[in-house]
């Protein structure tokens, strides 16, 4: 399963942190690391990442460094970091 960053949801607030509703809605205790497989930074936001080749075009959040934030190209997710619906 491949993943692939949302373009154009800066202007999409919320009322606290996407990083924030992840770790809501996922229960994830403590900081996470950067979802994306092979990158070792910790992540400092939560992207909106959409699946690869699937009839599923649901938004995600997915803890992301800035780096990997602004990546055009899919990438693989770390299975130890889950996502969370965006939709509210
Ligand atoms: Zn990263």
């Amino acid at each position: 399963m491949e993943w692939k960053n949302l373009k154009g949801t800066g202007d999409n607030q919320a009322s606290k942190p996407w990083l924030d509703v992840w770790k809501e809605r996922t229960n994830y205790k403590g900081d996470p690391p950067c979802g994306r497989k092979g990158c070792g930074k910790a992540a400092t936001l939560g992207a909106h990442v959409i699946k690869v080749d699937s009839y599923d075009k649901s938004w995600y959040l997915l803890p992301l460094c800035d780096a990997c934030n602004k990546l055009d190209d899919p990438f693989e997710k770390k299975e130890n970091v889950p996502v969370a619906p965006a939709a509210k």
